[in-house]
């Protein structure tokens, strides 16, 4: 079964076995060697200088790291600014609101970019300055790539800190660390990186970790970033987990790092949507304003998404629907993962059986 949902991916040969090396006590230095190890090439692979970065790593899925850092890098005072259009920016509204953070949210049609300019109005009219934005880099949803680096300039020119939810882009799209206004980015080990869930990374910048808030005892940022500098963890991490996120991130290197994945995973996005587009299927948002890792096309006319699925299953593919209303309306296809250029035209081929069985029995 190929997995074309957004995480858990299909899984190289590689991490797999990962998986099987020796058994580990958390205490012991062979586990502190590959937590290092892990830490270190999650900054490596965006080249961040451990004296302004730190990579902190969690045991939990994605949302984890995205609770982790806004319950965290929100300081006690902050009050943070979310851009929502899409699930995951409402979520990141449900933790702030859960922690009780000083929040407000700038709603958006899930079909379209956030209104920068209504962004900044709002930032310049604060009665009480926001000390943070929040915002997806990749929101999932719909497959649309926000604009970061224009948020992050704003925020910089504001004194505010950007926080990123980056769990399906980390890895494969550009991330821009260089801009002074990015605090930090949240993301995780089963996405764009190819491993399995269980391990979850948030990467900050060491001043805002300075001045993080302590609302969470498991996800505290300050205290799990302050223990793996010192080769310690205050909890059992999902050792495993750790194993296949080293190996995924030794993989991303050997196959020449985020770049070429951005290439790979463009090339074969390009190559479903122009095999969908021949078969009448389009694309639900334009392919300039989406990200490579996944991609979100209308429902075929003569087919609704759970015969697009069933059908697509039955042939060896997991495909992922649309959240909320967008359900009845389009499907997502992701190309994160083990996954070829030979695998997609399978799919394509698929498809085209799947709506030519239904144009005839409408016939
Ligand atoms: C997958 C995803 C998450 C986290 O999901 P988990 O199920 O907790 O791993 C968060 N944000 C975005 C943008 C995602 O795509």
């Amino acid at each position: 079964m190929l997995l074309l949902n957004p995480g858990p991916v299909t899984l190289s040969e590689r991490v797999r076995q990962s998986l099987l090396r020796p058994d580990l006590c958390h205490r012991e230095d062979e586990f502190f060697d590959l937590q290092d190890e892990a830490r270190a090439r999650l900054l490596g692979v965006y080249g961040l200088d451990a004296q302004d970065w730190a990579a902190v790593l969690m045991t939990g899925s994605g949302t984890a790291a995205v609770e982790s850092m806004i319950a965290s890098l929100v300081p006690e005072n902050g009050r943070l600014l979310v851009v929502e259009n899409g699930v995951y920016g409402e979520r990141i509204a449900q933790i702030a609101k859960q922690y009780r953070i000083d929040y407000e949210v700038m709603r958006h049609d899930w079909m379209s970019a956030p209104d920068f300019h209504a962004i900044v109005g709002r930032l310049d009219r604060a009665e009480r300055p926001f000390t943070h934005i929040a915002v997806i880099h990749h929101e999932t949803t719909t497959g649309r790539l926000n604009d970061l680096a224009r948020l992050a300039d704003a925020c910089a020119e504001r004194g505010a800190g950007l926080l990123v939810d980056a769990v399906s882009s980390f890895g494969a799209e550009a991330i821009p660390f260089a801009h002074a206004g990015l605090a930090a980015v949240a993301a995780t080990a089963n996405k764009c990186l190819h491993a399995v869930p269980g391990a979850a990374f948030v990467i900050a910048r060491q001043a805002s970790i300075a001045r993080a808030a302590s609302r969470t005892y498991y996800l505290d940022l300050a205290r799990l970033a302050k223990l793996q500098a010192q080769r310690n963890t205050p909890f059992t991490p999902s050792v495993h987990a750790y194993y296949a996120l080293v190996e995924g991130l030794r993989e991303l290197e050997d196959q020449g790092g985020w770049e070429a994945r951005h290439a790979h995973y463009r090339a074969l996005a390009e190559r479903a949507a122009s095999g969908f587009a021949t078969l009448g299927i389009e694309a639900a948002v334009p392919a300039a304003q989406s990200s490579v890792v996944l991609r979100a096309y209308r429902l075929p006319a003569n087919l609704d998404y759970v015969q697009l699925h069933d059908g697509l299953k039955a042939r060896g593919f997991v495909i992922y629907a649309g959240q909320g209303g967008l359900a009845s309306e389009i499907f997502r296809i992701s190309t994160m993962g083990s996954i070829a250029a030979a695998d997609i035209d399978r799919l394509v081929d698929s498809v085209a059986q799947l709506v030519g069985k239904n144009a005839s029995a409408i016939a």
